[in-house]
């Protein structure tokens, strides 16, 4: 495959899931059978007609300002030809599977002409558990009297105010704390460190 092609060959691994952005950040190509079932293992249903994706913005899948900013810095990095590839391994959770994913991050160029970044996830490990009510909602919910409540974009955990730390979210459930939360997504330290560390080579 040169560096300029699309993403879209069937790929043999079960565990990788390929697709690509154009110059300007837009979903061009997804590898559609391994994306559907990412999209079904996430709780996401509506994400798996892969033609609703083509021509969406990547960022607007990233949950939180910040992992949304440490995204475009990533894309203007590689754009600039500062590093050959950016590889991130962080947690990636779905409600009911722990998952430690490897992404990898290609520049595509056509002599200097930039074509876009091509995304390669590989599922390194899982590990199931019960269902976590909190990970199934990807907008904000809640009462209007809902508890704030910050989770990492990166690892799912989320912050407990009680105990001033990050926790994973059946732990802060199984300690008894509010599940009716309003949630807002950001990056806790360990995850934004690696995210900078992964940029400054
Ligand atoms: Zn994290």
């Amino acid at each position: 495959m040169s560096s300029s092609s699309p993403v879209g060959a069937a790929n043999p691994s079960e565990t990788t899931v390929e697709y690509s952005v154009d110059p300007d950040g837009r979903i061009d190509c997804v590898e559609t059978e391994a994306w559907n079932r990412f999209a079904l293992a996430n709780g996401a249903p509506e994400l798996v007609d892969s033609r609703r994706i083509v021509g969406e913005m990547l960022d607007s899948f990233i949950d939180g300002e910040l992992p949304r900013l440490l995204y475009w810095r990533m894309f203007n990095v590689l754009r600039a030809k500062q590093v050959p590839e950016a590889i991130y391994k962080f947690r990636c959770d779905a409600p009911a599977i722990e998952r430690d994913l490897e992404l990898v991050v290609y520049p595509r160029f056509d002599g200097d002409a930039f074509h876009g970044l091509r995304f390669q996830s590989v599922e390194i490990e899982t590990r199931v558990r019960p269902g976590v009510a909190l990970l199934q909602r990807r907008l904000p919910g809640g009462s209007p009297g809902a508890t704030l409540l910050r989770m990492c974009s990166y690892c799912k955990r989320v912050f407990d105010d009680a105990t001033s730390a990050w926790c994973g979210a059946e732990v802060y459930l199984a300690v008894g704390r509010t599940a009716d939360v309003q949630l807002s997504h950001g990056a806790c330290p360990e995850c934004f460190a690696a995210v900078m560390r992964t940029l400054d080579g």
